[in-house]
């Protein structure tokens, strides 16, 4: 199957000032990412805040340029786009932000913000038109009886129908993929499978393909039961698979640590279950990362190896995985050794 998006070797940095006469401090938020999303799959993208991942999503809709590496959609270089590509490439992949609020104009009604994206891209002939056109998009994402929403302003929502709303306005416009960053972690949580759910449906119905960005481990199974997962850690991708094959058998020792540090409802086994011991708990700083691996100031099987070479992604049982042990570690159980640790 052809790939609708690819990085290659994607790094994108920063440079963050220090005062008016302080050497600025060069930020990798991303270092030698490599990623391919297929037409209609689903993407959990997994990881700790500040290890890149909504740098990827902005990388991924074209708001942010790589510093080097390569962006292709439908197997071309986003950066080598005409401007008419280009906005077809924009249309084609949104993003859906975090904070639904932030998201929507606070002085426009629904109706307001979601009519003028289909008079732009000709999906509506007249106001008329769009207006019914609206309605059919907020009952198709659950908001019904559609009319009654279209004069509410933002403010007037709760987070759930204010997610719900962006989503409207996401597939108003027909994308081939939608790059939900945190869709569900400002929304209560009574109402968070609901909003995973209607992802899920729309995948399926409309065949749009979805890059769900998390730190939660359950949402991101949950959404990509047939999918792929994605672990990042400060800035580089560190075990990727089928979402089933990893969890499974997660060979990457920071995958086995948010493992372990999953709540479990029952108190019986939640006693019996050990925690991954790290070496730290603190994130290193990304402007000045560690040296070879930089999970190894944390790593609580790191070798010496560690500290001097950059582990890279290979293959292993079904999953690639960047870890120097992680071939030794599933025959001789890290398991057993996080349990003695
Ligand atoms: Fe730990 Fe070394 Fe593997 Fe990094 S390469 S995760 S430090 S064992």
């Amino acid at each position: 199957m052809n790939n609708l998006v690819e990085l290659e070797n994607v790094s994108v940095s920063f440079v963050k000032k220090k005062g008016l006469f302080g050497k600025p401090d060069r930020v990798a938020a991303l270092s030698e990412v490599n990623f391919r999303l297929a037409p209609s799959e689903v993407v959990a993208l997994v990881g700790e805040s500040g290890c890149g991942k909504t740098t990827l999503a902005r990388v991924v809709t074209g708001l942010q340029k790589p510093t080097s590496g390569m962006v292709r959609y439908k197997g071309k270089d986003i950066w080598r786009l005409s401007k008419k590509e280009f906005l077809e490439y924009r249309r084609d992949v949104q993003l859906m932000m975090q904070d639904s609020y932030a998201a929507l104009n606070p002085m426009r009604s629904v109706e307001q913000s979601l009519i003028p994206p289909l008079l732009r891209h000709n999906i509506a002939k007249n106001h008329r038109s769009a207006r019914e056109k609206v309605v059919e998009l907020l009952e198709s994402v659950g908001l019904t009886p559609g009319e009654q929403f279209l004069g509410k302003y933002p403010h007037q929502l709760s987070g759930g129908q204010r997610q719900r709303v962006c989503l409207a306005r996401a597939i108003s416009i027909d994308p081939k993929v939608i790059v939900a960053d945190e869709p569900v972690s400002a929304v209560d949580v009574s109402l968070r499978l609901s909003i995973l759910n209607l992802m899920s449906r729309l995948n399926k119905e409309r065949g749009i393909a979805f890059i769900y960005i998390t730190h939660d481990l359950s949402t991101a199974r949950y959404i990509a039961n047939h999918g792929r997962m994605v672990v990042m850690y400060l800035g580089r991708v560190v075990q990727t698979g089928n979402v089933h094959d990893l969890l499974a058998n997660p060979t990457h020792p920071y995958l086995r640590a948010l493992l372990s540090a999953v709540p479990v409802p029952d108190p019986e086994i939640s006693r019996k279950k050990r925690m991954v011991q790290l070496r730290s708990m603190d994130m290193p700083n990304p402007t000045n990362p560690p040296s070879g691996c930089s999970f190894h100031p944390r790593c609580p099987i790191a070798i010496d190896k560690c500290a001097q070479v950059v582990p890279e992604l290979r293959v292993l049982n079904g999953s690639e995985v960047a870890c120097h042990l992680a071939e030794e570690g599933t025959k001789w159980s890290l398991v057993d050794h996080y349990q003695q640790s």
